[in-house]
């Protein structure tokens, strides 16, 4: 449309993603550029919990609460194939602990509060009281309430009774892959913008800056290093008329706005071109850990506890064999992209475990892999809070002197991605004197199915992948892991959509000339058809981003290098990747999972 509005949003994180939906149901132009891949930050680093944000109690912060809980609820209904209610064990050492702590925090009296937290924690009184306001700021969702408990119950987590003889139960959920959730919300965004004719262009491994009026310009793909640059296609640089921008960058804000207003040398030791800095980010790590009696003694349950210095810790099921165990909360100045977990930080986690399940005795070696984000949390004054005690709450920035207009999104939880979407949208509109016109609140994501239709979506994925020429013994569980992974989507993997001006025999005679190819992945119960399709229709551009966010086969426990370069072959198939590089790029990636994440890849699957 001739006078339609381009807003471009920068990052395409959990944040970015969102508000480009928000924007596309009110029937405005958006173009999204991540400089990495999607969901290629924080959003990919995080607890992955949906969750009200109990501990927020404690800094008054109800408001916050009270927000994240109603979008936790509304998230389960409208992604249940992906965020899931997930009943959580909180383990108290006795009754009275921490209610003098808890009121001074409340007052806002962090020293007072540190002096008084004691050794113990907090008791069954302090958590009783959070988690009767956790229910009544839940109240009339149907979530169960919570109880207080003895610890040694059946079918409860098999924590240490004698040190932790009490317990509190209250409900939350889980959000396993951001990363897959951040992906829905751009292909909905595409289908909205489809259906209403306006522009939607997602651009990722690429680097952005300011041209002259209002051109926001995408560079070119660069040539040489990096796995974007195995591309067998190379991309052109595009032209942007912007007509508002918003930096959705997480922890990297500060940094994209220097990059896009360079300052001269003389000022740029001092803060960002609008004068101040804007986040004060704290990395926080993680560990996947595969120990089979940890995760028997976890039961279904997520524990939420306190390592001996008072920080809270998480010990989550991540699937049916592994154990997610964070985080650590550390200030963090450098490049996001370059924090990694320490062994003081895996040490300090593996000993925060060891003090719940003495008995498991969890080691070093059981550490499958590690990750580690930066929270772009806003900064704070030096002495001020804790990192802990630093508010999650959202801040939409407006650069009054920017030459076009111009926000940053500041902090956030995944929790809240859609409900800071919704105010941001508002806010971007209404200074462009343009109407909100749709909202997200009721809208499912694509992929959204439960119960009876999940059940659909399987029966659908055997039939597709039978009549792919799958044997049957494995199409069952093929089905099933694709529609973790895409939920009723699943069964348009195996449906290549007719390529204009190409008809059946002109593919069949394509596909002849390539060979048979897999039919699976190697390792696991993955098609080899979902590669193609994470191309076609999910932005995938390059073998991490296939391998670490989109079929989530990192996390895999089952990852060989096999596994790797049946993804890479396909990649070439699929026309993203150069032949003659496919091996390179899976020993690069292979070097990556190592020196990144920990991960020690073996050369075929050997469990
Ligand atoms: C350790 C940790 C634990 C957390 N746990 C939870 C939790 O359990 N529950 C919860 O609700 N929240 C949690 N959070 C918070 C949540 O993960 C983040 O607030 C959220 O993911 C932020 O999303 P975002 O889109 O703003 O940023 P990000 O996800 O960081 O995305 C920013 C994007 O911007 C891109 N980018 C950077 N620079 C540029 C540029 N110049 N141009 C274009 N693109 C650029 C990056 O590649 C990235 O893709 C956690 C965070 C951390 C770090």
């Amino acid at each position: 449309m001739a006078d339609e509005k381009t807003i471009v949003v920068l990052g395409a994180g959990i944040n970015g993603a969102a508000l480009a939906r928000e924007l596309a149901l009110s029937g405005v132009g958006v173009v999204v550029v991540d400089g990495d891949d999607i969901a290629g930050g924080a959003t990919a680093w995080s607890t992955r919990l949906i969750h009200g944000g109990l501990r927020y109690l404690e800094f008054g912060e109800i408001g916050l609460v009270r927000e994240s809980l109603a979008e936790r609820n509304r998230l389960v209904r409208l992604a249940p194939h992906l965020v899931r209610p997930l009943p959580f064990y909180l383990p108290v050492q006795g009754r009275w602990g921490g209610l003098w702590a808890g009121a001074a925090r409340l007052l806002g009296c962090e020293p007072l509060a540190r002096r008084w937290q004691g050794k113990r924690g907090r008791g069954s009184w302090t958590v009783g009281t959070g988690l009767a306001l956790y229910d009544l700021l839940a109240a009339g969702a149907g979530w169960p309430r919570h109880r207080i408990t003895r610890a040694g119950g059946a079918g409860l987590p098999q924590i240490d009774a004698r040190a932790f003889p009490l317990a509190g139960i209250y409900s939350d959920a889980q959000l396993l892959f951001p990363e897959r959730f951040t992906v829905e919300l751009l292909v909905d965004a595409r289908v909205i913008a489809a259906a209403s004719g306006t522009r939607f262009e997602v651009y990722t491994h690429r680097p952005v800056r300011l041209g002259r009026g209002g051109v926001v310009v995408v560079g070119a793909v660069p040539v040489g290093g990096g796995s974007a640059a195995s591309a067998a296609m190379p991309a052109a640089a595009v032209e942007i008329r912007a007509d508002a921008i918003v930096n959705a960058t997480g922890a990297w804000v500060d940094r994209t706005l220097e990059s896009l207003f360079p300052l001269d040398a003389a000022s740029a030791a001092g803060p960002d071109a609008f004068g101040r800095r804007l986040i004060g980010g704290t990395k926080g790590s993680h560990l996947l850990v595969r120990c089979a009696r940890l995760r028997a003694a976890l039961s279904d349950y997520g524990v939420y506890a306190e390592a001996t210095d008072g920080r809270p810790v998480f010990v989550l099921p991540f699937g049916p064999k592994l154990v997610l165990v964070g985080t650590t909360d550390i200030p963090f100045t450098g490049d996001p992209a370059e924090a990694r977990a320490s062994e003081a930080e895996i040490g300090y986690l593996i000993a925060a475990v060891n003090r719940l399940f003495p008995t498991v005795a969890v080691g070093r070696d059981c550490v499958q892999q590690h990750y580690c984000g930066v929270r772009p949390l806003p900064r704070v004054r030096e002495g001020g809070r804790s990192p802990a005690g630093i508010s999650r709450r959202h801040l939409l920035v407006r650069h009054a002197d920017s030459p076009l207009p111009l926000w940053s999104i500041v902090g956030g939880k995944l929790t809240t991605c859609r409900s800071l979407a919704e105010v941001a949208a508002a806010e971007v509109l209404g200074t462009l004197g343009l109407p909100v016109r749709g909202t997200s609140r009721e809208r499912p994501l694509p992929g959204a199915c439960a119960g009876a239709s999940r059940t659909a979506a399987i029966q659908q994925a055997v039939a597709a992948a039978a009549e792919a020429g799958m044997p049957m013994q494995q199409a069952d569980a093929v089905a099933e892991s694709t529609v973790a992974l895409f939920g009723k989507r699943a069964a348009d993997v195996w449906h290549r959509p007719a390529v204009p001006g190409q008809d059946v025999a002109q593919i069949q005679t394509q596909d002849k000339a390539q060979g048979p190819g897999p039919r699976q992945i190697r390792g696991v119960d993955l098609p080899a058809a979902a590669v193609d399709f994470c191309v076609r229709e999910e932005w995938a551009v390059t073998l991490d981003d296939v391998i670490e966010r989109r079929l989530m086969l990192s996390f895999h426990e089952r990852l060989s290098r096999e596994t790797i370069a049946d993804v890479a072959e396909l990649l070439v198939r699929a026309g993203v990747l150069a032949a003659d590089l496919a091996a390179v790029e899976v020993d690069a990636c292979v070097a990556r999972l190592e020196s990144r994440y920990g991960r020690i890849v073996p050369q075929d699957n050997i469990l």
